[in-house]
């Protein structure tokens, strides 16, 4: 069984035009978690707060995972993609050697709730060509069980096979909805790593209490106990193959050399994405 290592909470910050969040990793206390490079969580129903949007910007050399829980964002890229992003929809976008685009939100008011991951590609994937899947909510199964509903995102569970799979990560990214008494345990592979957010209520996790807004490092172990306290809780768990390759990153840029980031700025600055 899986323990809870560490617990980090998230650090307010500023990203895109100006959009507040929450960066739970990809902040001092949790750089990353290989082949995590980022987990921002976005709610809010004040429209300052998100109005702004991510306006054109560039990625280079992983994928970003964007989980819509409410509102609607609109994407558009510089490869010709669009789409709109509703409540229990995913975009799952391999930027791969380059690609620049646009989030932003299709709403003027109201609650604005997600989830965007980096997870990281390997040297040998880095520039492969971009790539993006809008996925409906109603692709994503859901599994019900001991009190606990769980929608399959990417990997699988239960035998139940989530839309998104990845070679090189392997990627397991569940949602997790648990009623008071509510207990789940989700195998996972032994090598790869693991981490627990939740995002409502509170749950006891690898035999600690975690609280809402906490995120649970979890060790090596090929399952995960989890059970809800008191009013149920919702968080998402999600687990990686780990690359164990150098990361150069700088802003949208994640390479494995200093010299490779270099290069990313030349080529995106010269219009090469
Ligand atoms: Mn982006």
């Amino acid at each position: 069984m899986r323990q809870v290592e560490r617990v980090v909470r998230g650090h307010a910050a500023s990203d895109g035009a100006g959009v507040r969040l929450n960066r739970v990793i990809g902040n001092p206390d949790l750089p990353e978690l290989d082949p995590f490079l980022l987990l921002d969580e976005f709610r809010s129903d004040s429209a300052a707060d998100y109005l702004a949007g991510f306006p054109d910007h560039p990625h280079r050399g992983f994928e970003t995972v964007t989980y819509m829980l409410a509102g609607r964002m609109r994407h558009g890229d510089n490869q010709g993609n669009t789409g709109l992003l509703v409540p229990g929809s995913v975009q799952w976008m391999t930027a791969g050697r380059g690609i620049v685009h646009a989030e932003m939100p299709e709403q003027e008011n109201g609650l604005m709730q997600g989830f965007q991951l980096w997870v990281n590609l390997p040297a040998r994937d880095k520039m492969t060509s971009p790539r993006y899947q809008d996925i409906a909510p109603e692709r994503i199964p859901e599994v019900a069980s001991g009190g606990s509903l769980v929608r399959v995102i990417a990997g699988t569970f239960a035998a139940v096979r989530g839309p998104v799979q990845a070679e090189a990560t392997q990627p397991l990214y569940l949602d997790v909805r648990m009623e008071a008494g509510g207990a789940v345990g989700v195998p996972v592979p032994a090598e790869h790593n693991a981490f627990a957010y939740v995002y409502e209520g509170s749950a006891r996790i690898g035999g600690r209490d975690i609280a809402a807004g906490e995120l649970a490092v979890l060790s090596r172990g090929d399952e995960v106990p989890a059970a809800a306290l008191d009013r149920g809780a919702r968080l998402i768990l999600v687990a990686g193959k780990p690359l164990e390759e150098p990361v150069a990153r700088y802003g949208p840029f994640v390479m494995n050399t200093p010299e490779e980031i270099h290069q990313a700025v030349r080529d995106f600055s010269a219009g090469r994405f």
